[in-house]
Order: structure tokens, then C-alpha cells, then sequence
């Protein structure tokens, strides 16, 4: 057949996996060989300057601009020894991905000839043309220009022939425009508010790492079929499609053997990774068919963060060298599990405790408690802000989904811990407490026990989960930068370790003890917290009713509840830790509400035309067969004989008929919808309408699609169907 469809998938079944050669070096050898890491400054930088450099990293000293001139030297000398001839500040900006502008190393040497050239200055700031970035108006409001500026914090590296070295993107009056920046001073936030919390514990305490490990999550689809489907290759999903008849009921996929081509897929993936020092560690199938996940060991959370970054890209450029395209949408497929990109999060003292796992002292439990609560503390305050640090127009699809969190946050704490916090909230301070003549004090912490750290007691749909030494957030989708949902976590952490140290000193000043003071504390915060808590069915409706009742957050629509970044509590949170002021959240949520608008509005384009060139066309054409087979029925048989016998084909031709007359009715409804929402000035007014008049069209166009793609001929049916898409690889 002449039809696109069978070209492919026939194409596909042909295709093997690709000979991935492993380096001959063991990963510990070439872990990192195209970052400048520690051990090349040390070997490229004159000792003081790789001293200072060290300060400048470990210990957030400033950056002297005086060394970036011998520290662009080294870096130069080292790049031009990879035969690198390109640098460029790669940032952060608030659309999703990194961007990038390439510069050559050359420049004139002023006698005729050409030399290379990178001075510290073009290492330190550099401006780039940014104007096509969306910004949300920040620079019409502030200023015109902004600039990318160094993060020493993150080792510059290598990709093809290009020294890229991560930035902060930013306006001239200081403003974010990117995600970079607010998550620095988030970072730096929590980690002075829990470095003055540890203070009670411990005195050897100098700073706080945040530590992030990310599971990606990812479809594959084969290329060829992937192309011949308008709707992936424009918007990342498919916007029609019937399930296929087997789908993922038999959970067979799930740790099943990783079939060949794939298995090459991430051979060369993993090697990549490693060379850029991505400390990428586990693979394996996912729920889904074709569904895969990657998750490296974790690490500090801004340099996680960028590896996350960094590995998108990567994979999308190795799956085309195997012949695949990679799905990072967070639901590719409906009714199928989506992708999600579960983020791992805790925070470690410099003393090697790690503060969110239990201890073997009472006074340890009483630290792990603290840090435990708090986080609640965080997480309920600001469930709203969370869900809008998650929010996307994409990930929306997913929440609420098959194996995926709902919508509403929530956090899993499993049953242990659970009976602590009860047993703290039902027991008298003093009962918890006793001074105990000269030996000290007793906690009466009920023995936190190592089964907590190996919890299996999961709720694998839980938003944000406890899983034994951190917490999991699970609301996150696949196709994000991180960043966005530390951003929040981190301040609102920052906000709540802030507050608790003030209401602890207080009493400590009125002379209480200060364990007695801590656990006073910490009984009121596990009581106002404990609305977070939910260990049940988050899917029921019941939920949704209890949730409401708790003062949660349960909006669906994704416009609406991106308006909790201008909650007034969370301003308050973001202006005290100093990580955005009103503006910046301002202009920031009108780049998201603007990029809400682009990706509904770009589907119901794709989706408007499919339905109208490829559909209808196709339907119409099938209905005409079936119409001349009834006709010719009437000549071979007597009247009575043929109508009888074309019972079936004359209910067909009807209900193509009533389908396409539908499709084609609710195509115009939506061009109707789309130009009335794009009439209204303000685009949170926009977006919102987008959300109500828009997307539910298209929803309905869908259905009737479906629909036919069961009675259509399959011979005739031009787009790869959810089978193809999702078995053959
Ligand atoms: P799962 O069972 O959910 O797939 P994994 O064992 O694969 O979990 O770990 C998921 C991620 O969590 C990994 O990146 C891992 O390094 C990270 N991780 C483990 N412990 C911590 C921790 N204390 N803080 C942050 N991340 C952690
Ligand atoms: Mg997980």
C-alpha cells in the first residue's frame, strides 16, 4: 500500500540495535572527562588560584574578578588540548530546556591573523541577545537588557566542539529571568536556616547541602512511525488514538528484559552521561510499554539540577542516532501510564548527618523529627504553591492518571513514622521529656527503627512520599526543569526552619530548657501540619471531598492554580527568604500563563487539521466503500435479501456519517473558542479561557475519533496506531 503508515512500521521491524562500543577505560576513568572538575583546575590553575577557586565552590566565597582571567586561561588551555573552538554561556530561561549562543575562540590578532582568545570577562558575564526569550515583560519593566553570569558552583563542560559554561540569566537591575538564579538563592536560604536549626544538635555545623537525586522518566518511539504522527512530532502527544488491545494490564513491561535496540539506546546514553559526569546509575522499563526511566545517584541539588538539564538534551540527540525519538511529555498516550520525573530531596550537614534520616540516639530522633516536621510544616503552608510549581499544561494530563500522583498535595509518611508524630501529639511535653538528675535528659521518642530507612511500607501514588531518609516528590513531570519545584520546596523549607527556630528561641529566652522548648514546638507543628498527612486512597472522590474539608488545595485548572504564586502567603515566603520579590513572580507567572496559551493552542490547531485532512478524508473514504458494497448488495440479491444482509454496513455508513458530522461541527466550535479567548487583552484571563471553552473541544473531538479509528478499516487508517507506537522498538 501507498499508505505512509505501513511504510513505516514495516521500516521499523527491519531496523537492529547499533553497535555501542564501551570505552576500553573502566567508567571510573572517563567519568568526567569532558568536565572541568577539581581535578583538571588543579592540574590547568596556578595553586592559588585553584585555592581560591575551591573557596569560592565549597565554601561560597565571592568571586574574585581578579582570578577569572587566569582561570579562563586554564580553561581555554584545557578546552583547546580537546580540540574545542567554541564557547557559549549556557543558561536557564523560563521556557523549558537550556539555551545557548555559540561563540568562536578566534579573534583578530590585529597583524592579519587570527588568534584564540578567552579572557575572564568573556567567562564571567556576557550579554546575550535574549529578546526572544520570554520574560513575562520583567525587561519591559526593569530594564532593557540582561546578562548570563558564571555559576562557579557548576563546572563548566564539553559537548561536540563547544566549552559551555552554566550561567544565571539575569536583568540588569537584578532580576531572574531564568530558573536558575532564584534556585541559587533558595538553596542558599535553606541552608542558612537549617545550618541556625542544627545549632540546637550539633555544634560542628557549617553549611547545609540540599541533595537531589531525579528519576527521569521517558517514552521511545521508533522515528519512522513517530514522523508519520503530525500530533507527536508538533506537540509531544498524541492527541487521538484508541487504546490498543493490549496495553499495560499485565504489568509485564515492569522489570522485564529491555529489548535490544533500546538496551544500545542507553549503553550509549549511560557512557555520554558519564563522560559529562552525570553519575547516572539505574535503568530499567517502566510501567508503560516503551516507557523507560533512567535515575542517577543523587548530588548537591543545583548541580543535579543542571545534570537533569544536560541528560534531556543528551537523550533527545543519542535516541536519534538509534533511530528513536524520545517522549519527555509528561502523557504521551491516553490511558496509558505517564512520565513523571520523581524528585528525591533532602538536606546534609557538613558533620556527615544526614538531617532527614532517623538517628540511634534519642537526640538524633529528636533532630530527625524537627527536620521531618518542618518539611510538613513547608509542604502544608504551601500545598498550593507546590502543585504550582508542578503545574504545566503538559503535566496536567498526567496528575490524577494511571500510576501517577493526584492533584492534590498530600504527603506519605508510612506507619511508623506516623505513630511517632501521633505519639508525640497525644502525650504531655512533660511526659515526653524528663530532666533526669545529673546524667541529662530522657526523650521519650518511641525508637525510630532501621526498617523506616529500607521503608517498603510505599504509596507509590503519594504526591510526597517519605521513603525512609527523604522525601520523594512525585508530582514533578517528566518533561520539566526541576528546578522550578525546588525553587518552592526550598524556600518554603527555608520559611518554616526560620519560623520554628523563632518560636524555639523565644521560649528558650523565657528560660525553658531547650528540649523541653523544641518539643513544645514540635507538638504544636505535628497538630497544624497533620491536615498534610494522608495515607489513603488518594484517587477516591471521598479524597477530593477530605481534602477540601482540610483546607487543600483541589483545583484542577491549570491557569487557575498557577494564581498561588501570587498568594499573598507566598510572597511572603518568597520575599522573606529573599529568593523573588512581587515583580519577579509577577512577570513569571505571565510567562507561564502565556506558555499555558501556546501549547493548548498549538494542539487545538494540530488537532483541528488532523481531524479535517486526515480523519474525515479517510473516514468519508471507508463510508464509500461501504456505501457501493450495499449498492451492489441490492444487484446480486433480491431487495429484501440484500437490505438484511447489509444491516451492519448500512449502521456503519450512519455512524460515520453522525461522527464526521460531529467532528466536523466541534472543529468549528474550537476555531470559535480559539478566536474569542484570543480577543481578551489579559493573559490570565486568556489562559483560563483556554483552559474552560478550549481544551474541553477538544476532548470531544477526540472521543468521536477514537471512535471511528475502531470501525474504519485498519488498510485505510493513515496514522500509526497506539500499537505500533508502543510495541514495536
Ligand atoms: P526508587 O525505588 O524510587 O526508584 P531509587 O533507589 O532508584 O528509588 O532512588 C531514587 C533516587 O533517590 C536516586 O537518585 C537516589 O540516589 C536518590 N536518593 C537516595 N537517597 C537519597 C537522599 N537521602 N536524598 C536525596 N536523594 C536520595
Ligand atoms: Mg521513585
Amino acid at each position: 500500500a501507498n499508505n505512509l503508515r505501513f511504510q513505516v512500521v514495516e521500516e521499523a521491524f527491519k531496523k537492529h540495535a547499533l553497535d555501542v562500543k564501551a570505552p576500553s577505560e573502566r567508567p571510573s576513568e572517563y567519568f568526567g572527562k569532558y568536565v572541568f572538575n577539581r581535578q583538571k583546575m588543579y592540574k590547568y590553575l596556578p595553586k592559588d588560584i585553584y585555592d581560591k577557586m575551591i573557596d569560592v565552590m565549597d565554601n561560597g566565597a565571592r568571586l574574585d574578578r581578579s582570578i577569572a582571567d587566569a582561570v579562563a586561561a586554564g580553561m581555554k588551555q584545557w578546552a583547546l588540548e580537546m580540540g574545542v573552538t567554541h564557547y557559549t554561556h549556557w543558561f536557564q530561561p523560563l521556557t523549558e530546556g537550556t539555551a545557548e549562543k555559540h561563540d568562536a575562540f578566534v579573534e583578530h590578532d590585529g597583524k592579519g591573523g587570527m588568534i584564540e582568545k578567552f579572557s575572564g570577562k568573556l567567562l564571567v558575564q556576557q550579554e546575550p541577545d535574549a529578546s526572544s526569550f520570554p520574560n513575562g515583560g520583567i525587561r519591559n519593566t526593569f530594564e532593557a537588557r540582561g546578562y548570563s553570569a558564571w555559576d562557579p558552583t557548576s563546572p563548566v563542560f564539553i559537548i561536540d566542539d563547544t566549552l559551555c559554561i552554566p550561567t544565571i540569566f539575569i536583568a540588569y537591575t537584578g532580576e531572574a529571568l531564568d530558573y536558575k538564579a532564584p534556585l541559587l538563592r533558595a538553596i542558599h536560604a535553606v541552608n542558612k536556616a537549617a545550618k541556625d536549626v542544627c545549632q540546637y544538635f550539633y555544634d560542628d555545623v557549617t553549611k547545609v547541602q540540599v541533595n537531589l537525586g531525579w528519576e527521569q522518566e521517558y517514552f521511545l518511539v521508533d522515528e519512522g512511525l513517530y514522523s508519520a504522527r503530525p500530533d507527536l512530532l508538533m506537540t509531544g502527544r498524541t492527541l487521538m488514538g484508541h487504546e490498543s488491545a493490549k496495553n499495560q494490564q499485565m504489568d509485564d513491561h515492569y522489570f522485564g528484559t529491555i529489548p535490544d535496540r533500546v538496551q544500545a539506546f542507553m549503553k550509549d546514553l549511560e557512557i555520554q552521561s558519564l563522560e559529562l559526569a552525570i553519575p547516572v546509575k539505574t535503568r530499567h522499563n517502566e510501567v508503560a510499554p516503551n516507557q523507560f526511566e533512567l535515575a542517577p545517584i543523587f548530588e548537591e541539588c543545583n548541580l543535579a539540577v543542571d545534570h537533569n538539564m544536560l541528560l534531556m538534551s543528551l537523550m533527545k540527540k543519542v535516541a536519534r542516532k538509534h533511530g528513536f525519538r524520545v517522549l519527555l511529555h509528561e502523557k504521551p498516550f491516553d490511558g496509558i501510564n505517564g512520565s513523571g520525573k520523581h524528585c528525591n530531596w533532602s538536606l546534609s550537614a557538613d558533620n556527615g548527618v544526614l538531617l532527614h534520616a532517623p538517628g540511634t540516639t534519642p537526640e538524633e530522633n529528636l533532630r530527625f523529627i524537627t527536620f521531618i516536621v518542618e518539611t510538613l510544616m513547608a509542604v502544608y503552608h504551601h500545598n498550593g504553591l507546590l502543585k504550582a510549581s508542578i503545574m504545566s499544561a503538559t503535566n496536567a494530563h498526567r496528575l490524577g492518571g494511571n500510576e501517577a500522583p493526584p492533584a492534590i498535595i498530600s504527603s506519605f509518611l508510612g506507619t511508623q513514622l506516623t505513630e511517632v508524630l501521633n505519639h508525640i501529639e497525644t502525650s504531655e511535653t512533660n511526659e515526653l521529656f524528663n530532666l533526669k538528675g545529673k546524667q541529662g535528659m530522657e526523650i521519650d521518642i518511641p525508637q525510630i527503627p532501621d526498617l523506616v530507612v529500607d521503608n517498603t511500607d510505599r504509596n507509590r501514588t503519594s504526591p510526597f512520599a517519605f521513603t525512609g531518609n527523604r522525601f520523594e516528590f512525585r508530582a514533578p513531570g517528566s518533561s520539566v526543569n526541576c528546578a522550578s519545584a525546588m525553587i518552592a520546596l526550598n524556600a518554603a523549607m527555608a520559611e518554616a526552619l526560620n519560623s520554628f527556630k523563632e518560636r524555639v528561641d523565644a521560649k528558650i529566652a523565657k528560660g525553658e530548657d531547650k528540649i523541653q522548648a523544641l518539643l513544645e514546638v514540635l507538638k504544636d507543628d505535628v497538630k497544624t501540619c497533620k491536615p498534610i498527612r494522608f495515607d489513603g486512597n488518594g484517587y477516591s472522590e471521598e479524597w477530593v471531598k477530605e481534602a477540601a474539608k482540610r483546607g487543600l488545595d483541589v483545583e484542577k485548572s491549570c491557569p487557575v492554580i498557577f494564581e498561588h504564586y501570587l498568594d499573598e502567603s507566598s510572597i511572603k515566603m518568597f520575599e522573606s527568604t529573599k529568593v523573588m520579590n512581587k515583580k519577579e513572580l509577577e512577570a513569571r507567572n505571565e510567562v507561564k500563563w502565556e506558555m499555558y496559551v501556546k501549547t493548548v493552542q498549538i494542539e487545538a490547531r494540530v488537532l483541528g487539521d488532523l481531524a479535517m485532512n486526515h480523519i474525515i478524508p479517510v473516514a468519508t473514504h471507508y463510508q464509500s466503500k461501504l456505501i457501493k458494497n450495499v449498492q451492489g448488495m441490492k444487484e446480486v440479491f433480491p431487495a429484501e435479501r440484500a437490505e438484511r444482509l447489509s444491516t451492519r454496513n448500512m449502521k456503519l455508513i450512519e455512524e460515520i456519517a453522525e461522527r464526521t458530522e460531529r467532528i466536523e461541527q466541534l472543529v468549528e466550535e474550537l476555531t470559535d473558542a480559539r478566536r474569542v479567548a484570543n480577543r481578551i487583552e489579559d493573559i490570565h484571563e486568556r489562559a483560563i479561557q483556554y483552559h474552560d471553552t478550549v481544551c474541553p473541544h477538544m476532548e470531544a473531538i477526540r472521543k468521536e475519533i477514537d471512535k471511528l479509528e475502531l470501525i474504519v478499516e485498519d488498510g485505510l487508517w493513515t496514522l500509526p496506531k497506539y500499537r505500533e507506537l508502543l510495541f514495536i522498538r
